[in-house]
């Protein structure tokens, strides 16, 4: 029976040490604070706005909530963010995706500073990030190594296998394993034999955003399975759930798994308060 890696337990120890931190920096009279930005009125959008400002609450982080309309211009947010980057008290900037169609989102994440870039998506993060010198991480692949971090103790030579090369998750997780030593391979829609190159891991981390797509026969005995996927189905009565990338019922000869939710999903906010927490200090 394979290790289920508690994605929510891994977060909360992270969120107490985080809470701690801004502790420390409060009793220096600093208050670490993020501002997030809100273009339009996609709901889903909304709820994970909202979802973030509350944990930010929870662990001590001051926030600031601005909204812009859907046919704001790209000249008005842009404006925003200067001044956002000109004010000393933030210290994150956070601008939640997916923008409007008529705004470029490119330029829209240059324009943040990369010290307040709490997503690490500026290309100077991304540099950074690729050199392997000290910089902000994306949240989803900082929480990927925590939760790996719980169950692997040293990643020199291990094979890990990543499926899908998005910018924000499977080039920059790619990345942070190939500075411990691991061997990575990175595939996507247009790899062929899939699993063939699965079953050869130490490691898979499935990132594709294809419901149930990682079988059990693509999993070695004693691999690790981390679920970063999740896709909204809805059942045949009607009621809708998250699902994963992976079939998680065929996977009890690996070492351990992520479930979803539970999994990937609570290490992102995570690691954005801690983010945002470390870009206070840093400024200290
Ligand atoms: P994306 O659409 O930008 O990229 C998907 C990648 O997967 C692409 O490289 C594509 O080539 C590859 N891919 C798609 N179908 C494939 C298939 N059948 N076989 C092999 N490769 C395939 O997606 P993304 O933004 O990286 O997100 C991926 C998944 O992770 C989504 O389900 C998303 O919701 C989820 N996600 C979760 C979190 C979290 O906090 N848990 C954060 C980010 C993304």
């Amino acid at each position: 029976m394979s290790v289920r890696i508690d994605g929510r337990a891994i977060a909360r120890a992270l969120s107490d040490k985080t809470s701690e931190t801004v502790h420390h920096l409060n009793a220096r009279g600093i208050e670490p604070t993020l501002a997030v930005v809100l273009v339009g009125d996609d709901p889903a959008s909304d709820v994970y706005v909202r979802r973030k400002i509350s944990e930010c609450r929870k662990v001590g982080i001051h926030s600031i909530e601005r909204r812009l309309p859907g046919d704001c211009t790209e000249e008005a947010l842009l404006d925003l963010l200067e001044t956002m980057n000109e004010d000393s008290r933030i210290h994150g900037i956070l601008v939640q995706l997916p923008l409007p169609a008529a705004i470029d989102a490119a330029k829209v994440l240059d324009r943040i500073s990369p010290d307040k870039d709490v997503d690490g998506f500026h290309p100077v993060n991304v540099g950074r990030l690729s050199t392997g010198s000290l910089g902000l991480v994306p949240c989803t692949p900082l929480g990927i190594m925590m939760l790996l971090d719980s169950v692997v103790d040293d990643y020199r030579g291990l094979n890990v296998v990543i499926i899908g090369k998005s910018n924000i998750v499977g080039k920059p997780v790619a990345m942070l394993l190939l500075e411990r030593e691991a061997t990575v391979t990175v595939t996507h829609i247009e790899t062929r034999n899939l699993p063939d190159i699965a079953r050869a891991a130490d490691i898979v981390i499935a990132a594709a955003g294809a419901p149930h797509l990682v079988r059990g026969y693509w999993i070695k005995p004693e691999a690790i399975v981390i679920d970063v996927g999740i896709t909204r189905v809805i059942d045949h009565d009607g009621t809708s759930r998250i699902v994963g990338d992976c079939a998680t019922h065929e996977l009890d000869h690996a070492k351990a798994v992520t479930p979803v939710p539970g999994g990937v999903g609570p290490m992102t906010i995570a690691c954005l308060l801690s983010n945002t927490a470390m870009a206070a200090e840093r400024h200290a």
